[in-house]
């Protein structure tokens, strides 16, 4: 029963996945990601049902247009089955692993986790965290914040937090985390403006919202020492095709999801190294 759950997560997760490619092909040139139906960016040729089986038509096709044979990016392939993968897990973790059942966390999080993978796809290929992505996404998650119980959003929030009623606590706790990554982040973007967009600081503001505070840290934090140390690896070995400026956002999005999942016991860990 679990098992066959498992997979249909995961099938749903390619698809997805498959829509998350359309917003990360479209949303860069202020293309509607409703219409047209798929097509074919060399050629145009509209996809037909064969072309659109998540995975399977990449492989079976050979990653090319069955039309005109143009090359389809390894990115289609990567967010198909990363968005896959993640479901499947995410549908594990909540609800069979036995120490969480909790179908709202579940949904919440394979939906921020859905906008997170589209901002890493776009800031990769475009160096670009879209204001029409942070904006709307800022209001979903104050509503989200508002309307939903999410025991992972309030479960290391500071006590007086947690002393208000249900909603209040869960609204200060993102609140005061959105704003906390904000301010985080744009201290660096105005000491060093080459080195941070203000992409990125927006960005920042919507992740404290999403995780809350303290755990804003976490996912803040944690992107800068991940991306410091991988960015440091590619200058040490002066890997070709690298531009100067690495974008922060597909560091920031990964941070995030593993934050969502784990990172309250993230931060239980961290704080018991000081006892
Ligand atoms: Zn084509």
């Amino acid at each position: 029963m679990d098992i066959a759950l498992i997979v249909v997560f995961i099938l749903l997760g390619t698809v997805v996945g498959s829509f998350l490619n359309v917003c990360i092909d479209r949303l860069p040139l202020g293309k509607s990601i409703v219409r047209p139906p798929s097509y074919c960016d060399a050629c145009q040729h509209r996809l037909a049902p064969i072309d659109l089986i998540p995975v399977f038509s990449y492989l079976w096709l050979r990653r090319r247009c069955r039309s005109c044979g143009a090359l389809i990016p390894w990115r289609v392939f990567w967010v198909e089955v990363g968005t896959g993968t993640l479901f499947g897990f995410l549908y594990w973790y909540y609800m069979v692993y036995p120490t969480t059942s909790e179908t709202v966390q579940l949904v919440v999080t394979a939906f921020y986790s859905c906008i997170f993978i589209v901002i890493l796809g776009i800031d990769l290929e475009h160096q670009l965290i879209l204001n029409r992505i942070v904006y709307p996404a800022v209001i979903v998650a104050l509503l989200l914040a508002i309307s939903l119980n999410q025991p992972d959003l309030v479960a290391s929030a500071p006590p007086a937090f947690l002393s208000l009623p249900d909603v209040a606590a869960r609204t200060v706790t993102g609140v005061t985390g959105g704003v906390t990554g904000f301010v985080l982040l744009l201290i660096p973007a105005l000491v060093f403006p080459a080195g941070m967009g203000f992409g990125d600081v927006k960005m920042a503001g919507l992740i404290g919202l999403v995780v809350g505070f303290p755990l804003v840290f976490v996912a803040i934090l944690g992107a800068i020492v991940v991306g410091g140390l991988v960015g440091g690896t590619l200058l040490l070995l002066k890997i070709k095709g690298r531009k100067d400026a690495i974008p922060f956002g597909p560091y920031l999005s990964l941070a995030t999801i593993v934050t969502l999942l784990f990172g309250n016991n993230i931060l239980s860990w961290y704080l018991g190294l000081f006892p």
